[in-house]
C-alpha cells in the first residue's frame, strides 16, 4: 500500500515518513483512533515504505521487490496477528490457518470493521479473539532471522482482543525486541489493550479525515461528483468506512432526511406518543446504520442554522434538503442549536460504548423535543 491511496492524513504521513528518514523508528507503535480515519492502511503504508529499497520522500517506490511484496501482504519480513475464531474442535486457533483468507479480505479493501472481517469469514456472530497459542507462534515467527527486509514487521491488529497468555507473551518480546523488529499494533479501542503493554508503545493518535480529503477521496475511490462527494463527506465524521456505506445510495441519505424532518415535525407539534415510535423504530436499527442517522442529524441541524446568514457557499445540502432548510432555519437559533447538537452527539458516544439504544435515543428526544419547543415559544 502506498501513502497516497491513504485517505488524507498528510500530518500523520509527514510524521511517519520524517521518522523513517531521520532514522528514529520507535519498535513499537500504536495506531490508534477511528478505524474508518484509515488505521490500517497507514500502518501497511508505513510498513512498505520502512521496507522499500528506494523510498521517495513522500512514498515508497511501489516497484522495487520488497515494495511488490509488500503490497501482496506476501514479503516473508511482514507477518499479521489479528482475531480469528474456531472453525472444529480445534482448541486454540491460529492466524496462520487464516492467512489466505485474510490477505484476500485486506486486499479488498484495507478500509474495514470487525464485522466485515467475520462476515467475510461466514461467522457474522462471532466477535473472534487472539488465542493462547498465538502467543508461541509470535515468539516463533520472530526468532527467525531478517530473509530481506530492512524490519522484520508484525502488524497486530485488535490487541485488544488477545488471550491474556498471547498478550503476556507479546509483552515479554516488546520489553526485549529481537534486533530490527517493528510491532504496528492497530486498535480502534486501546481502553481494552492491557496497560502493561499500551505503556510499551508509542502511541500515533489519527484523527477523522477532513471533508476536502475526505471528498477527494470519495471522487478517486468511487466516481461520484463533487457535489455527492461533499454531501457525503459532512455526514460521514470524517470516517470514511461510513462514508462508504452511504455513496451512491440516495435511498439511505433519503431516509435519513425523512427520520430527521419526521422527529423535528413531532417534536414541533409536542407529539410524545409519536416520538416514542420514532424512537421504537430507531433502536431496531443495525447499530451503524443508527449512528449514520445521528451524526445527518447533526450534519443537518448545523447547515440549518448557517442558512441563517445567508452563507450560500457554506451549506452543501443537496437541493430537497435545502428546501427543507429554507422552511426549518427560523426554528433552530442561537438558543437552541448548541443545546440539539450536544445531545445528539452525547446519544451518539453513549451508543458507541454499548449504552441502552432505546433508552438513550428516548432520553435525548425529549430533552430535545421540550427544548425546541421552549425555545421557539411553542410552549
Ligand atoms: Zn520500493
Amino acid at each position: 500500500m502506498l501513502f497516497k491511496d491513504v485517505v488524507g492524513q498528510m500530518p500523520i504521513k509527514d510524521h511517519l515518513i520524517s521518522m523513517v528518514s531521520e532514522d528514529r523508528i520507535s519498535h513499537a507503535q500504536l495506531f490508534t483512533g477511528p478505524s474508518g480515519a484509515g488505521l490500517m492502511p497507514m500502518a501497511l503504508a508505513f510498513a512498505q515504505y520502512v521496507n522499500c529499497h528506494n523510498p521517495g520522500p513522500d512514498d515508497s517506490c511501489g516497484v522495487c521487490p520488497s515494495c511488490k511484496k509488500m503490497a501482496k501482504l506476501i514479503h516473508p519480513d511482514f507477518h499479521f496477528v489479528f482475531p480469528i475464531m474456531k472453525r472444529g474442535n480445534e482448541k486454540s486457533p491460529v492466524c496462520a490457518d487464516y492467512l489466505n483468507e485474510w490477505r484476500e479480505f485486506v486486499l479488498q479493501s484495507p478500509y474495514f470493521t470487525v464485522h466485515e472481517w467475520f462476515s467475510f469469514l461466514n461467522a457474522e456472530k462471532s466477535q473472534g479473539m487472539i488465542y493462547t497459542q498465538e502467543g508461541n507462534e509470535i515468539i516463533k515467527r520472530l526468532s527467525l532471522k531478517n530473509f530481506e527486509g530492512r524490519y522484520k514487521i508484525m502488524v497486530v491488529w485488535q490487541p485488544e482482543k488477545m488471550h491474556n497468555s498471547a498478550a503476556n507473551k507479546l509483552l515479554k518480546i516488546l520489553e526485549e525486541p529481537p534486533a530490527r523488529t517493528l510491532f504496528l499494533l492497530v486498535s480502534d479501542y486501546p481502553v481494552g489493550i492491557l496497560p502493561t503493554i499500551l505503556s510499551r508503545t508509542q502511541q500515533l493518535k489519527i484523527p477523522r479525515i477532513d471533508d476536502a480529503s475526505m471528498t477527494k477521496g470519495l471522487m478517486d475511490a468511487f466516481m461520484v461528483s463533487e457535489e455527492e462527494a461533499h454531501t457525503v463527506a459532512r455526514i460521514s465524521g470524517g470516517d470514511f468506512i461510513r462514508a462508504r456505506d452511504i455513496v451512491g445510495n440516495s435511498e439511505e441519505k433519503q431516509f435519513f432526511n425523512q427520520m430527521f424532518v419526521n422527529f423535528m415535525r413531532y417534536s414541533y407539534k409536542g407529539q410524545l406518543d409519536e416520538i416514542s415510535r420514532w424512537v421504537e423504530q430507531l433502536s431496531a436499527l443495525p447499530k451503524e446504520r443508527l449512528k449514520n442517522i445521528l451524526l445527518y442529524c447533526i450534519a443537518i441541524l448545523r447547515e440549518s442554522y448557517i442558512a441563517n446568514f445567508d452563507i450560500a457557499e457554506l451549506v452543501y445540502a443537496t437541493p430537497a434538503e435545502n428546501d427543507f432548510i429554507g422552511k426549518f432555519k427560523p426554528f433552530v437559533n442561537d438558543r437552541n442549536v448548541e443545546m440539539m447538537v450536544e445531545e445528539f452527539s452525547l446519544a451518539l458516544s453513549h451508543i458507541e460504548q454499548n449504552g441502552n439504544t432505546r433508552l438513550v435515543l428516548f432520553d435525548m428526544a425529549i430533552k430535545i423535543s421540550s427544548w425546541f419547543r421552549i425555545s421557539n415559544k411553542l410552549v
